[in-house]
């Protein structure tokens, strides 16, 4: 970031709690600005076909990774849950409404202009009907079982270890709890391992 996003002011390396950091400076005419860095958050969602041991997965038509297979998911807006987050994308995507059951992972990754976090849930059906068309975000979306899964080419390594461990029996799951929040802030959600 060269410029000021708040006042358009050309940006001043400083250094700000350790770092050198993009400033806006206001001896200089700046409105105070400090770019401490960009982040992106991002939710995947794995849903379990209840009769049979098979796992929802989608084939991504946008890119990146156009053409690959991954859990469904997508960004969080900055206006909603990790949570929330995960169950409208999954619906978005495939059609099904789901409820979460806990959180099933996370995985972040520093990449040289954003540093971007996933996280994955564990969800729930309860109702809704699978897309069976191709849509702008999916080429398709169905239940895959742990055959199908092992031999599935452009299936994303995270999706795969995932969907492994998910058929396989081996998920461990943080379950939510509510915490009040502090100074008249609403009450969050807290995932959390409760021993078993
Ligand atoms: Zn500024």
């Amino acid at each position: 970031m060269r410029f000021c996003p708040q006042c358009g002011q050309r940006l001043i390396s400083y250094t700000i709690e350790g770092r050198e950091r993009p400033h806006c400076v206001p001896e200089q005419g700046g409105c105070g600005f400090i770019d401490f860095g960009h982040y992106s958050l991002g939710v995947g969602g794995i849903v379990m076909k209840r009769d049979t041991a098979a796992i929802l997965l989608i084939q991504r038509n946008q890119e990146p990774n156009r053409g690959y297979w991954t859990l469904p998911g997508g960004f969080v807006e900055s206006n909603e849950t990790t949570d929330a987050a995960v169950v409208r994308e999954v619906k978005e995507e495939t059609g099904l409404h789901c409820v979460v059951v806990g959180l099933a992972g996370f995985r972040n990754r520093p990449d040289p202009d954003v540093n971007t976090s996933y996280v994955v849930f564990l969800l729930r059906i309860r109702g809704g009907q699978l897309i069976q068309e191709t849509t702008e975000e999916i080429i398709q979306a169905g239940f895959y079982t742990l055959a199908q899964v092992q031999t599935m080419e452009q299936l994303t390594p995270l999706s795969r270890e995932l969907a492994v461990a998910a058929l396989t029996d081996r998920l461990r799951i943080l379950h939510a709890i509510t915490v009040p929040g502090l100074h008249g802030l609403p009450p969050v959600t807290l995932f959390m391992g409760d021993g078993e």
